[in-house]
């Protein structure tokens, strides 16, 4: 499916719940988790993936809230990996439950797991989570790995004195040297509606490059990775990649659509236009998906100076109820 600018939209982040076991200080703030929507049963989320996967999304990538949140998770999986025309299925998650449920995914016919670790220090994941429980996370990663997914990645985002110096990037860098994993390092967005201090914690991609100055640019043919610019670190089996929403905007070469926990589609993940989806067939899911791309913005609004973004008004939203 293309819509009005030419841009081929084949990837669908859908997520399955607005419930989260962690409460990340710049993606609740503490806040939303008391006001989480009432979340879809199953049989609807499979339904949604089916009108997307006929309209041309070919790869979806489940999201929450916490995806591992939900009991039926690997129902959910099972039911979109059989759809035909999904070639690829992925799940993004905090990690906390992930060795409980490794082997139901795999089965399931999920190839890609993203985890999200923002540090390897206890008392640091403890103050940007509010859990104490890096630990799991880790096993979690290390699990995964273990179990053979096609491909494994951990997505960091940067946070200014709290992950951004170079010792704590060398130390996540680790990761990649230690396990065979893309390790993306994502510069924070002013999405939250929450107090959480944007300007105080934003750190731009440099951080990664002044901690990494040995960081080799990744042939593009073998970057693979989307919207990441990948590297790689001599000796390492892993890669070190770089996401920059905020300094760099990839708007242009977008080809992907969101559906929040409560059935909404998002065309633009920081546009405020949504689109009930809730309760149609799955033809009509297909058709009206395919008649809102055509609506999907050129580009975000998202400026690089925080204080324009500000003053531009900015739609504060959670990212737990769109899933990032
Ligand atoms: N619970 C799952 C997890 O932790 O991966 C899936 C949902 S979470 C909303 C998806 C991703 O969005 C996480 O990697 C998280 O770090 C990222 N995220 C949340 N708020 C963000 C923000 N303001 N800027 C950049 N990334 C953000």
């Amino acid at each position: 499916m293309q819509d009005s600018f030419s841009r081929r939209i084949s990837y669908l982040r859908l997520s399955v719940t607005g419930r989260c076991s962690f409460d990340c200080m710049y993606c609740t703030g503490g806040a939303s988790q008391k006001c989480v929507p009432a979340e879809l049963e199953s049989s609807e989320i499979i339904s949604l993936a089916r009108g997307a996967a006929a309209a041309g999304c070919s790869r979806i990538r489940l999201t929450g809230g916490e995806p591992l949140e939900r009991r039926d998770i690997a129902e959910i999986c099972r039911g979109i990996a059989e759809i035909p025309e999904v070639s690829e299925l992925a799940l993004t998650t905090n990690g906390l439950r992930l060795s409980e449920y490794v082997t139901d995914l795999k089965s399931a016919g999920v190839g890609c797991i993203n985890i999200s670790l923002d540090t390897v220090n206890p008392g640091v994941f403890r103050k940007i989570t509010g859990r104490d429980c890096l630990d799991r996370v880790l096993t979690g990663l290390d699990d995964a790995v273990s179990a053979g997914f096609r491909s494994v990645k951990i997505n960091t985002v940067l946070l200014h004195g709290l992950n951004d110096d170079g010792h704590s990037i060398r130390e996540l860098a680790e990761l990649a040297c230690r396990y065979s994993v893309d390790l993306r390092f994502i510069e924070l967005m002013p999405v939250a509606r929450n107090d959480f201090s944007y300007r105080k914690y934003f750190s731009d991609k440099s951080a990664v490059f002044r901690a990494l100055p040995e960081l080799m640019p990744c042939p593009e043919d073998d970057a693979g990775s989307g919207v990441a610019k990948m590297f790689r670190i001599s000796g390492a089996s892993g890669r070190i990649g770089v996401i920059s929403p905020v300094t760099d905007k990839f708007c242009r070469s977008c080809n992907r659509i969101r559906i929040t926990s409560d059935g909404k589609l998002r065309p633009c993940l920081l546009s405020p236009v949504e689109y009930s989806l809730r309760g149609l067939a799955v033809e009509d899911i297909e058709r009206k998906i395919r008649l809102c791309v055509e609506h999907k913005p050129q580009e975000h609004s998202l400026a690089p100076d925080p204080e324009q973004t500000e003053r531009h008004g900015q739609i504060r939203l959670t990212m737990q109820r769109i899933g990032g």
